[in-house]
């Protein structure tokens, strides 16, 4: 007889806190559905922790693993090679481990992209980005280097926002502005694609970002980040304008995807992804 493997390919996520991240969830159940003899753990592991865990990762020949706050830019100084996205963010939530060499990749922003490009060919477009946090700096510049014409950022904070058009500016092609982010604002003139990236709607089913939403036209394209609800009031108000929308879930889901793809060289199977997510998400 065939002798059993009890071994596993080990994955996980480092960061403080964990215990909600459901990452966890939507990889093992990947793993299961493709038959990939793996395991996802979540580990709790804070900045003074993260050198000794990513050696332990190391040591236990670990596959790769996501990290969150508060280690996304502190991976950095233990990782062998950036690539070209994660460089110019500054921040790393991807690491593959490959004969002991650590590479590092962000695939929030490319999780948006890939969401978005399904719907839309985002080259050549012009894009609004409300927010100029973390979620924000990696789609803008993800955005940017696949092809978006311009960039305006819109945040309450004038410096963070000025700091993500300067970054824009000075490592992609993309043209980047700033605007000041007023109580109502109209967004005139209307870009092709309008982005929230703030945390505006997170677990909050009717808080919606304070623009003015009654000048939304039917040709404008509206994504969100919030995966939890998916359906936030910005999309509810856009469909309502006829947009074409796009949620933060799929968003999610398609950083699962590259997951499995970085850690595996497989392609993903997203449905068993999406369906933990929506379970998770909408009970
Ligand atoms: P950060 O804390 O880094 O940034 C938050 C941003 O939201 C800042 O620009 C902040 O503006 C802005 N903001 C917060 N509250 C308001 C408000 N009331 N009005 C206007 N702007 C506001 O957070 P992240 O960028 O890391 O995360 C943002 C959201 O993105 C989270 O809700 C998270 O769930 C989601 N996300 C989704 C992912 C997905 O795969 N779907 C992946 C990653 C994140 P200011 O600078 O002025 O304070």
């Amino acid at each position: 007889a065939e002798q059993e493997n009890f071994l596993s390919d080990l994955t996980g996520s480092f960061s403080s806190p964990c215990a909600e991240n459901p990452t966890v969830a939507v990889m093992e159940a990947a793993y299961q559905h493709q038959g990939i003899p793996a395991r996802y753990i979540n580990c709790d592991v804070g900045k003074a922790q993260l050198e000794q865990a990513v050696a332990g990762a190391k040591a236990m020949g670990w596959r790769g693993f996501n990290c969150s706050i508060p280690n996304k830019q502190a991976i950095i100084e233990y990782i062998d090679e950036l690539g070209t996205s994660a460089k110019v963010i500054g921040a790393v939530n991807c690491v593959i481990i490959r004969d002991g060499k650590l590479t590092g990749e962000n695939t929030d922003g490319k999780g948006f992209v890939e969401a978005l490009s399904e719907q839309i060919d985002i080259k050549g477009k012009t894009l609004a980005l409300l927010g100029a946090g973390g979620a924000a700096r990696a789609i803008a510049v993800e955005s940017a280097l696949a092809g978006a014409k311009e960039i305006t950022i819109i945040n309450r904070d004038k410096q963070k926002g000025q700091e993500l058009v300067d970054l824009i500016n000075d490592n992609t092609e993309a043209k980047a502005t700033f605007t000041p982010w007023t109580p109502g604002l109209r967004i005139d003139p209307l870009p092709d694609i309008l982005v929230n990236a703030t945390s505006v709607g997170l677990d909050d089913a009717d808080a919606i970002p304070d623009i003015e939403t009654e000048s939304l036209e039917s040709s404008l394209f509206v994504a969100d980040v919030i995966p939890n609800p998916p359906q936030t009031a910005l999309l509810r108000k856009a469909a309502d304008k006829g947009c074409r929308t796009l949620n933060g879930l799929n968003m999610l889901v398609n950083q699962g995807a590259l997951n499995l793809t970085y850690w595996f060289d497989k392609e993903a199977d997203k449905e068993p992804m999406r369906k933990v997510l929506q379970k998770l998400f909408t009970g």
